[in-house]
């Protein structure tokens, strides 16, 4: 019967009670194949049955625990529309603040070269290429999975100013040197419950923990930067917000100077930089 069709506010009303309404509006968007802003002005519109099982099935699926990011596959940042699959992490706004910090650090009108270790969807590498048309921006990742989301998402945003590489962190730069080196690594310490709770269980585990301190990639990380920085160069990394102290520590013993913590929008410790003097 014509009448008992659901509309577009029945099927977010009911969705309402099971999951997180902006998560239900994403996720009908997703499965009418349209913007999320298309719901406002089409509220009563009837929705047919292939797109209503769609939406079922990505119900049923958000109220297990699956990540939003990786059931729409799209996360937004910066202000690119990245690809998103459960190879790769899903980019959060605290990186927005790294991407700013090394933006600051980069001239606006001339060459430059600037590396993204563990790139994932490409989220920082594609963000800075954008912002800086003239640098030459390479993005490396361990794992051949997530480097092809980054390809794509190159693709998918139009940028030809990023290259990619696969590799563990500066093992992929080969003999190359860069003006700014940046990198959100895993900084999660193994046993973390964090790791057993919401979107976490669904990312990729190398992408989140990094031995029983959370350090283990970034004193890789600060160790071999210097060999991979031209003088006066930037290094630009991503922490938890009680690991501010220890990567001064290390970026002052590897010979870093001005060597510095900035917080994130919320005033935590965040993002640790120092320079190859
Ligand atoms: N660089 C990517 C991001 O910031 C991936 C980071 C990671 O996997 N640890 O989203």
């Amino acid at each position: 019967m014509q009448s008992t069709t659901p509309r577009v506010r029945d099927l977010l009303q009911r969705a309402s009670a099971m999951i997180e309404r902006v998560d239900a509006e994403w996720l009908l968007a997703h499965a009418l194949d349209r913007p999320p802003g298309w719901l406002w002005a089409h509220a009563d519109d009837a929705v047919e049955a292939a797109a209503r099982e769609r939406f079922e099935a990505l119900l049923s699926r958000r109220a297990a625990g699956e990540p939003v990011a990786y059931l729409s596959g799209t996360q937004g940042f910066w202000s690119l529309d990245l690809r998103v699959t459960p190879a790769t992490l899903i980019p959060r706004p605290e990186t927005e603040r790294l991407v700013e910090l090394a933006l600051a650090r980069l001239p606006a009108d001339a060459p430059c070269r600037v590396a993204d270790l563990g790139t994932g969807s490409g989220a920082i590498a594609l963000a800075i290429a954008r912002e800086r048309p003239m640098a030459a921006v390479v993005a490396t990742d361990a794992s051949k999975a997530a480097l092809a989301v980054a390809v794509a998402n190159a693709q998918r945003n139009g940028i030809d100013n990023a290259w990619f590489r696969r590799g563990d962190w500066c093992e992929a730069l080969g003999r190359e040197r860069f003006d700014l080196i940046a990198s959100n690594p895993p900084y999660i310490a193994l046993g973390d419950p964090h790791l057993g709770q919401g979107d976490l269980r669904h990312e990729p585990p190398d992408a989140l923990a990094s031995g029983s301190d959370g350090l283990d990639a970034i004193r890789r990380i600060v160790r071999d930067a210097p060999a991979h920085l031209a003088p006066a160069g930037w290094l630009l990394l991503e922490h938890g917000w009680d690991q501010g102290e220890a990567v001064r520590a290390l970026m002052a013993a590897a010979g870093f100077v001005d060597v510095a913590t900035e917080p994130d929008l919320e005033g935590r410790d965040r993002v640790t930089l120092g320079r190859r003097p």
